[in-house]
């Protein structure tokens, strides 16, 4: 580092040292663990309420979303893909799960290289030296006795053995910068044997299992009506809960749901800004946390990529769910000995990887310099935002964003009018 700068461990505890002028907190590389790339897209076309659906909610965003993911070129995903890693990169994230479900082309067709799409986004990480691990995620309906739509067409899969032969396929791009997971879409997309079989395979590959769980009540009453089991009671059933799982979103959960989290090791992923923007709800984040289920952050649709404010979500939600203040710490616990952790070592564990050399520099606050570094530390997980990050280093430790290195900015360049091109034929389609 160029500056004077104090480095926080992955617990957010911080060295003790002498009282010169600090201007950089280097905290451990940042993981955004739950993505969907192109949806980088949707950002502010989805603001209006329709006429057509004035009671505008989940399922109507999600007709938008399918529109989108049924134009797109295979070179369109990997623009847009690259833009939204972009962003990533530029807020301190060095490693990103992508919940990756769009695999064929448009109308369910296979392409020749089965990969072609998987390939693009693998491609579009390296582009901003961004760790991928690779979510491939499997689709099979629309639902308990409903069929796929016309519009999930390029989501699903023939059957589970096509899928799990797909995975397979797909550890051929594991590599330096790119690992291989399972991914579940939801209990609703997926039925019961499908999900008994993915749990086996990502078992016996010692691989990664994420899965969208409770994110609306309409899927907990429909699981409920086909099963007589919650979805996380479902899963446990299947054998798909374990300390290599991660349950995305966990919005609404009993008691005995939050308790077999807990015991099973599972991993949550909370992504506040797309459950707030999506109407979700509030998950019970205090309870899973001090059940000592770990929590981590991804940033989903990416109506904003900002993993600090993810971060401080976590938190402020739950203040806004509970009417309380400082509900995530122990008393005497300070914000970033949570908050830390969940950024990175929590999300790296959900990925199945090693944070290795990575870090991410960011300007210390004012507070910082009068308070001292703990309320420095604090100060900016308040305040603070992806603004403020400086240089950036990937897992093996070499300088992917400098916010001073005008050759590197001027590259970014090209990747972003990329994607504005694909938004704008997205916009006049
Ligand atoms: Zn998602």
């Amino acid at each position: 580092m160029r500056l004077p700068h104090v480095v926080v461990s992955a617990d957010g505890s911080l060295p003790a040292r002498d009282d010169s002028v600090v201007h950089h907190l280097v905290l451990p590389g940042f993981v955004n663990a739950h993505s969907h790339a192109f949806q980088r897209a949707l950002r502010g076309r989805v603001e209006t309420r329709s006429t057509a659906h004035p009671a505008d909610d989940f399922w109507g965003w999600r007709e938008a979303m399918y529109a989108d993911a049924n134009a797109l070129s295979i070179d369109d995903v990997k623009a847009l893909s690259a833009w939204a890693f972009l962003d990533m990169v530029r807020a301190g994230v060095v490693a990103v799960g992508e919940f990756h479900y769009l695999h064929h082309d448009v109308g369910g067709r296979p392409y020749d290289d089965a990969l072609a799409l998987s390939r693009a986004v693998v491609d579009a990480a390296a582009s901003v030296g961004l760790h991928i691990t690779l979510l491939e995620t499997a689709y099979a309906r629309a639902g308990f006795g409903r069929p796929a739509t016309p519009g999930q067409a390029r989501f699903i899969f023939q059957n589970v053995q096509v899928y799990l032969a797909h995975v397979d396929a797909a550890l051929g791009l594991v590599g330096p910068s790119c690992s291989v997971g399972l991914a579940v879409h939801s209990v609703r997309a997926c039925p019961r044997d499908w999900i008994e079989a993915i749990a086996a395979h990502a078992r016996a590959r010692a691989l990664p299992l994420h899965i969208h769980a409770c994110e609306q009540t309409r899927e907990v009453d429909e699981c409920l009506q086909e099963h007589g089991l919650t979805p996380i009671a479902l899963l446990q059933a299947c054998g798909a809960l374990s300390a290599r799982t991660t349950l995305v979103h966990a919005t609404h959960l009993n008691d005995d749901d939050v308790a077999l989290i807990a015991a099973a090791g599972a991993t949550v992923c909370l992504t506040p800004s797309t459950e707030r923007n999506l109407g979700d709800g509030l998950c019970r984040t205090g309870d899973l946390h001090r059940a000592g289920v770990p929590l981590c952050v991804g940033s989903d649709s990416h109506a904003r990529i900002d993993i600090v404010d993810e971060l401080r979500s976590l938190e402020d939600h739950e203040r806004l769910r509970t009417r309380k203040r400082c509900v995530l710490t122990r008393p005497g616990q300070r914000l970033a000995e949570v908050l830390v952790p969940a950024g990175s070592t929590h999300g790296a564990r959900a990925l199945g990887i090693e944070l290795g050399a990575s870090s991410v520099a960011v300007a210390m606050p004012l507070e910082g310099h009068a308070g001292g570094d703990a309320v420095g530390l604090d100060a900016f997980f308040v305040g603070g935002s992806s603004d403020d990050v400086e240089v950036v280093r990937s897992l093996a430790g070499e300088v992917i964003f400098d916010d001073v290195d005008l050759g590197r900015l001027q590259r970014f360049v090209a990747i972003e009018t990329a994607g504005a091109r694909v938004l704008r034929r997205l916009q006049g389609r």
